[in-house]
């Protein structure tokens, strides 16, 4: 018995694909903390109408299947973004969309460029499906450089405008550049883009291969449900579907999404203006302090920090939780603070006087 289990765990370990093995888990924040700041979701909670969905789910949105695809709520997010739904792929998360695309539309050994510092997941989901992630630093002025990464030759570029980590957002001429010249596809993540920055659903439409990326993780309040969508041409959107594959968004996800697109924009919209007005407070706050902080379009600020991952430990052991991002690239390190209620900013700012 025990040689048959030993004999298990060593084909498997022979069995997993070459180069793929040294990919880690993502490493999740782990267990409770009285004051999480580390995720930059919506702080202040989730919407009514999709706790009421929640609250009055039928027996048959668990026991049976969704419909494939989701056209209902493709219908409600096109009906947001203001486009038909054949341009809508939903998926588990935008995660979701961002990874099948990559999968659609390269080749294993193709490369995938993408800023650096930018969404850490980028160059996972490249290398679990078999692309060469190559990061270009941002310039001096934290810009893209354009030339840079067009010269990678990529199969895919990806780009995230508010990006994450910096909240900085990128200029019109810029993302045009590459959509102009880029030899394949081009992904514009605007996971934050209801905070901030250039709207850039115009380039889905432009006839170019471009994938806009959204998601209802952020704004609305529903990253427990994980609900995320593309946006772009809908040839380009049925690749993305098929290399996604049907049921990735829960029956009860569904439907508290298109509850909360058709009926609780105004309490989206009133946090939206939230996060604008703390971020603001939050960065004059820090500043107050002698810290510095990158101006953000985001829900979240980033603060360069020296020893960011003991800061953050030392919060962490008083109840608050914020992201270290040790050594980024033309940075160095550097905390991300989710932006939330005032009494969440004041906690947090309270958190780093007593462990100062
Ligand atoms: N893109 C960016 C830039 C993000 O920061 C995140 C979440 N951290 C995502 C995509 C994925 O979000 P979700 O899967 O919840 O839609």
């Amino acid at each position: 018995m025990t040689a048959n289990v030993n004999q298990g765990v060593d084909s498997i370990a022979s069995l997993s694909r070459e180069g793929y093995r040294d990919i880690a888990l993502y490493a999740a924040p782990g267990g409770y903390v009285a004051l999480d700041l580390s995720d930059n979701t919506n702080l202040w909670g989730a919407p009514p109408a999709a706790l009421r969905v929640i609250a009055a789910a039928t027996e048959k949105a668990v026991s049976r299947y969704p419909v494939a695809y989701e056209p209902a709520l493709a219908a409600a997010l096109a009906d947001y973004v203001g486009v038909s739904s054949e341009m809508i792929a939903c998926g588990c998360g935008s995660d979701d969309v961002l990874d099948s695309a990559i999968r659609a539309f390269a080749k294993a050994g193709e490369v995938l460029c993408l800023p650096d510092p930018s969404f850490s997941m980028i160059p996972v989901f490249a290398r679990t499906n078999g692309l060469v992630p190559v990061a270009i630093p941002l310039t001096d002025s934290f810009a893209i450089d354009v030339d840079a990464m067009l010269a990678t030759g990529a199969r895919i570029i990806y780009l995230c405008t508010p990006n994450n980590p910096t909240g900085g957002a990128l200029s019109r001429d810029t993302v045009e550049q590459i959509v102009e010249r880029a030899p394949g596809l081009v992904i514009i993540d605007q996971a934050y883009v209801e905070f901030g920055g250039d709207n850039f659903i115009d380039l889905a439409t432009s006839g170019r291969p471009v994938l806009v990326t959204r998601t209802m993780s952020k704004a609305f309040g529903l990253a427990g449900l994980r609900v995320g969508y593309g946006v772009g041409a809908p040839e380009l959107i049925a690749e993305v579907l098929k290399a996604r594959g049907p049921y990735k968004v829960s029956s009860l996800a569904e439907r508290a999404g298109i509850a909360t697109l058709k009926t609780d924009q105004a309490w989206v919209t009133q946090h939206i203006k939230d996060v604008v007005v703390n971020r603001a407070r939050l960065r004059a706050e820090l500043k107050m302090r002698g810290l510095s902080s990158f101006e953000s379009a985001a829900n979240f600020v980033l603060a360069p920090m020296s020893d960011c991952v003991a800061v953050a430990a030392s919060l962490e052991s008083v109840g608050v939780r914020v992201r270290a991002l040790p050594q980024l690239s033309g940075i160095g390190d550097a905390v991300r603070i989710a932006v939330g209620p005032l009494e969440m900013m004041q906690r947090f700012l309270d958190a780093m006087e007593e462990v100062a």
